[in-house]
């Protein structure tokens, strides 16, 4: 398995973690330390297991986070020649809804363009429910059936995409809402059990303390 980037306080505390073991075990060895000691040894390594796996978990989120950033797939084409060929990204703005967009340029009418259509699937949401909205308003108006049956099947469409999209970005709610929770719970643990094991330190020091 990949190594997980680790926090600053994180990357601290296993350095911690790993002198403070060293340093223990050969302490125990030389009879100067009781082997009760072992004890906190293996509490260190428990929470540095802990860490890992925390940091794992955390990588994983993110990553996934990261994809459905990407997800939306926005059909871009050049306003002017009507073609997606010849398009290259340039960045991204925010429109007037203030969804985030793409910009582009396309190199055979040599122009550049916001296509007004959001990057992204928490804005994708939005715009698809304005869309939804302008489309019902129109259909109360709309006099031609045939309009009118195009309308109610593009809304259909409209309401499956968002029926597809509301529970995964739910889900990523709650995982990343969770995973801050947790953020906060490792974040508290590593500070008492890093003032905890300076205080072990000490003592070790002390034991270690030349003879005058
Ligand atoms: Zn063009």
């Amino acid at each position: 398995m990949k190594q997980p980037e680790l926090k600053a306080n994180e990357r601290e505390l296993i350095k911690l973690i790993r002198f403070f073991s060293k340093r223990a075990k050969s302490l125990i060895e030389t009879g100067q330390l009781d082997p009760e000691h072992e004890k906190l040894t293996a509490a260190c390594q428990n929470l540095e297991q802990q860490l890992y796996t925390h940091a794992h978990n955390r990588s994983a989120i993110l990553e996934k986070r990261a994809h459905l950033e990407r997800v939306v797939e926005d059909n871009a084409q050049c306003p002017q020649c009507k073609h997606a060929d010849m398009l290259k990204r340039t960045g991204t703005t925010s429109n007037e809804h203030g969804w985030r967009c793409n910009t582009y340029k396309c190199r055979r009418c040599n122009i550049t363009f916001t296509w007004n259509r959001p990057n992204n699937p928490w804005h994708l949401v939005e715009f698809l429910e304005l869309y939804i909205k302008e489309l019902d308003t129109a259909l109360q108006t709309e006099q031609s059936e045939q309009m009118r049956q195009h309308i109610i099947t593009s809304v259909a469409q409209m309401q499956d995409s968002l029926s597809r999209l509301r529970p995964v970005l739910q889900d990523s709610e709650d995982e990343v809402t969770a995973l801050e929770e947790k953020e906060k719970e490792m974040t508290r643990l590593i500070h008492q059990f890093k003032n905890y094991l300076l205080i072990e330190k000490i003592k070790l020091d002390t034991l270690e303390e030349p003879e005058v």
